[in-house]
């Protein structure tokens, strides 16, 4: 019996501790901190070892196996000691996907990737096949692996979890874009970054499609250092590409083998350049797996979003609320104003992850009549802005910023969170900060 030791016990831990489980291996889960009741019961009810609070080393380093969940860095020290001691430490998508025959859609990037994920798994069940939806959204992989039966799986993955990968191969892998983020995880340097969103593509062979952003300069310089056996499906909004999608005028065009697919951008149910990548990634994967044109279109017309991405509240005295809180990077605050078609209150801030706040300026003086800065620290945004747009405010607490939005704004305008920064100073997550956003909303 191969002895599993399962670190972390949130979503993802305590779904491959019940996967090992089943599949008769000696599992035992280990968390530094304390589980939530109803993970609890479900190890209890697998009746899986564990303990919680404390990591007993001696039993840990003593594991055939490790999967490590995302949450935990490799500088942990105990991830340290077992590396050295040459114990295989993998993620629980590894180790799920070992136990899984069904088509594998993988999705990464550093923005967009629960958005896109959310599209391909919702025009997948449109299209009627038998499939899973797994990654940060919903159940986790490895428990509907060992709960459930699916053919097709749509699968998110961060590059944390990418990391935790080598045997694992998906069958249609989308990388979105890459940008900056969580360099803190990577010793600040972007090409071991860049390294882990590429581990999408591992193991691929040539029946395998590869969708990436063409557009995206890290992307395509890291793709022509290395050889691929995947085919390769761009998508592109400034050059037309023979197979893949690209956006350029009104259409947005998708093509994998002869049969095009062609469609209006102004119908697209998510709007903003961003979303059209999504969209196209969407597209493609589908005509990848022989969805019919009309149930494709059908999608990506009536796809309804994703909670605080670019999420409309609500419009109060015609000015639109939109709640954008899952921007916790420079990046995405970036596809947010670009999208804005109006004057923008722009409310900002939190922790700052090492922010560089250039790329925003042109957008800011362009569309941002004033900024709220909603953090404990605000001189970073001060620095970058204050000549930069008529008026800036701090406050401290979620109703503070909207009633200030709601006093400075005129019929027709938006107010816009996309905070651009982390959410801990002031909120427990960025779903807390969306979620506060909207009521004070709709207290108005
Ligand atoms: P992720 O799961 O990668 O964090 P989400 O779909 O949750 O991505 O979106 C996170 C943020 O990034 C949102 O603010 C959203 O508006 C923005 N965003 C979505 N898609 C893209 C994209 N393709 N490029 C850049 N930003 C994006």
């Amino acid at each position: 019996m191969k002895k599993i030791v399962v670190l972390g016990g949130g979503e993802s831990g305590v779904g491959a501790a019940v996967l090992a489980q089943v599949k008769g291996n000696n599992v035992f889960l280990s968390d530094a901190g304390m589980l939530k009741e109803h993970f609890r019961q479900t190890l209890q009810q697998y009746q899986i070892t564990f303990e919680e609070g404390k990591h007993t080393e001696e039993r840990i380093l003593d594991a055939d196996e490790v999967i490590k969940s995302p949450g935990i860095p490799d500088k942990a020290p105990i991830v340290q000691k077992l590396l050295a001691k040459g114990v295989p430490v993998i993620s629980e998508i590894e180790f799920a996907g070992r136990y899984c025959n069904a088509k594998k859609i993988c999705i990464t990037g550093s923005n967009g990737k629960t958005t896109t994920t959310s599209i391909i798994y919702f025009l997948l069940k449109k299209a009627g096949l038998n499939v899973g939806l797994a990654g940060n959204i919903g159940s986790s992989y490895a428990y509907q692996v060992a709960t459930e039966k699916h053919d097709y799986y749509v699968i998110e993955l961060s590059s944390f979890q990418l990391d935790g990968m080598f045997d694992f191969k998906a069958d249609i892998a989308v990388l979105l874009n890459i940008t900056p983020d969580h360099l803190d995880r990577y010793d600040y340097n972007m090409e071991n970054y860049v390294r882990a969103k590429f581990r999408i593509t591992q193991n691929m062979s040539k029946e395998d499609c590869f969708i990436f952003c063409s557009d995206d300069e890290v992307t395509m310089s890291h793709l022509n250092q290395i050889v691929l056996k995947a085919q390769l499906l761009p998508l592109s909004q400034t050059e037309k590409v023979n197979r893949g999608a690209y956006a350029i005028d009104e259409y947005l065009h998708a093509q994998y083998q002869e049969d095009e697919f062609s469609m209006l951008i102004e119908e697209l149910a998510l709007q903003g350049k961003h979303n059209i990548y999504n969209s196209m990634a969407a597209a493609v994967a589908g005509q990848v797996l022989d969805v019919r044109n009309e149930i494709i279109r059908e999608s990506l017309v009536t796809f309804k979003g994703v909670e605080h991405r670019l999420e409309p509240v609500l419009k109060v005295r015609d000015v639109l609320y939109i709640n954008d809180s899952k921007a916790t990077n420079v990046n995405s605050a970036w596809y947010a104003l670009e999208s804005m078609k109006t004057k923008v209150v722009w409310i900002a801030g939190g922790t700052d992850k090492g922010n560089d706040y250039t790329d925003l300026y042109g957008l800011v003086e362009e569309k941002v009549k004033a900024i709220i800065c909603l953090g404990i620290d605000n001189e970073k945004l001060h620095e970058n802005f204050e000549n930069k747009v008529p008026v800036m405010y701090d406050v401290r607490s979620m109703n503070d910023a909207v009633k200030t939005a709601y006093e400075l704004t005129e019929p027709g305008e938006t107010v816009l969170l996309s905070p651009a920064c982390a959410s801990f100073d002031l909120f427990k997550n960025y779903e807390d900060r969306g979620r506060q956003f909207k009521e004070a909303v709709r207290n108005l």
